[in-house]
């Protein structure tokens, strides 16, 4: 799978037969200074092509084909079934993964006003990747396709009708992959089917979002139109009255693309206490710093008020998960996020929270009425089940 940006290739290479990784890497700061290459091959060694500079997504691209064939993969050989493509953005146009062509191309295009800074770099190394395997069958799995079953009571804003209608503007969603994968394997880990379970998801990355799904289908997300929305993120404000939006430019006379580049990168932790990591917040914290600790109470609130909501939203719940790199990784974020929703039936057991694992997990207090659980994602691997799927079903 290839996850494009503007300034970086991210890829992997999976032998789906067993669906192990074999090879995997970045292209980093392509077209910029200090422009380098790090590949891992299935053992995890690393080897860093720090060479000549990478120029454009092309010569990326076949810098990657060249080390994956240095290592023994053969990505210009038959062996490759196809490549499947991150897409942000999907609009109300891809509800479900889609073989690639130029249609599809020209409406992922059109979708860019949705996603400026996403869908056209996703674009870049998709026209690259045609270009050079124009054999393969080649697939674009969105961010936001996982969330076109979100009903319209859910994803409707409360504004003037013409600006959904010119303007698409409506809720749409995110991190669709993750909040997929994790969502089967949360009831794989229960022993339940799918079908019957009522979840929240939360997956707590740099980016941050909430999900209600009922039967499979996401019912309800935090992020809306864009990335912006929702939970407080590492860099990111979630949600805010956007009246502040108005205050702030008349007061300090700042654009309008002044403020969009604050509250996406210079807000949330980072607004909050200095520092978006949330490794680094907490460290600040446990040191006696009062804004970080601050930060994770004003990160840990937004979310229990989320889940709070979503268990009005779906009625009852089966399992609240958590996910991604906070998710996974920090008790003390979970602990947090779940304090006083006893009444909800929702409880962590302090010696389970903390108990080490690489695997999914239960945490919830013995007896508890509602699983709280910590399930990793994948979201490469979704994409590339996602894109054998559809290179299967040829659609
Ligand atoms: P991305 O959204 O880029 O995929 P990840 O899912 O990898 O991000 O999550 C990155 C976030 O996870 C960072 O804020 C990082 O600080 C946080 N994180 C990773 N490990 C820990 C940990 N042990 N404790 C707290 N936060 C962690």
């Amino acid at each position: 799978m290839l996850n494009s940006g503007s300034s970086s290739i991210k890829y992997k290479l999976f032998d789906m037969r067993d669906r192990s990784e074999v090879a995997g890497g970045a292209a980093e700061r392509i077209g910029g200074a200090g422009s380098r290459l790090v590949h891992r091959d299935g053992s995890g060694a690393e080897q860093v092509d720090a060479g000549a500079p990478i120029l454009d997504h092309g010569e990326a691209i076949d810098r990657i084909a060249r080390l994956l064939g240095e290592s023994g993969v053969g990505a210009d050989e038959e062996a490759l079934s196809g490549i499947g493509h991150r897409v942000v953005h999907g609009g109300e146009t891809f509800r479900e993964p889609t073989l690639i062509d130029d249609r599809v191309v020209s409406a992922i295009r059109d979708l860019s006003s949705l996603a400026p800074l996403h869908n056209p770099a996703n674009l870049q190394g998709i026209e690259v990747a045609l270009e050079r395997r124009p054999d393969l069958p080649q697939v674009a799995v969105f961010d936001t396709a996982f969330h076109q079953t979100i009903p319209p009571h859910a994803h409707r804003y409360a504004i003037p009708h013409e600006w959904y209608e010119s303007h698409r503007v409506r809720r749409y969603g995110f991190h669709g992959t993750s909040h997929a994968y994790v969502s089967r394997q949360a009831a794989v880990f229960l022993g339940r089917p799918l079908v019957e379970l009522n979840l929240i998801v939360l997956h707590l990355g740099n980016g941050a979002s909430a999900a209600a799904i009922e039967a499979g289908r996401s019912v309800d997300t935090s992020m809306g139109l864009t990335p912006l929305e929702g939970l407080v993120m590492g860099t990111r404000s979630g949600d805010l009255d956007p009246a502040l939006i108005f205050h702030v430019a008349r007061e300090s006379g700042q654009s309008l693309d002044d403020l969009d580049a604050a509250l996406s990168g210079r807000s949330g932790l980072q607004g909050l206490c200095g520092v978006g990591d949330m490794r680094d917040v907490l460290a600040r914290e446990e040191a006696g710093d009062e804004r970080a600790r601050l930060a994770v109470e004003v990160y840990t609130y937004r979310i229990r008020k989320y889940i709070g909501a979503y268990v009005a939203a779906l009625g009852h719940v089966d399992a609240v998960v958590f996910t991604a790199g906070v998710g996974e990784n920090s008790p003390e974020v979970r602990e947090r996020a779940c304090r006083r929703l006893g009444g909800l039936g929702i409880e962590i057991d302090p010696v389970r929270n903390r108990a080490a694992g690489h695997a999914a997990r239960a945490i919830h207090v013995e007896g508890g009425a509602v699983p709280v659980l910590v399930v990793p994602t994948n979201e490469e691997l979704e994409i590339a089940e996602q894109t054998l799927h559809c290179i299967r079903n040829r659609r």
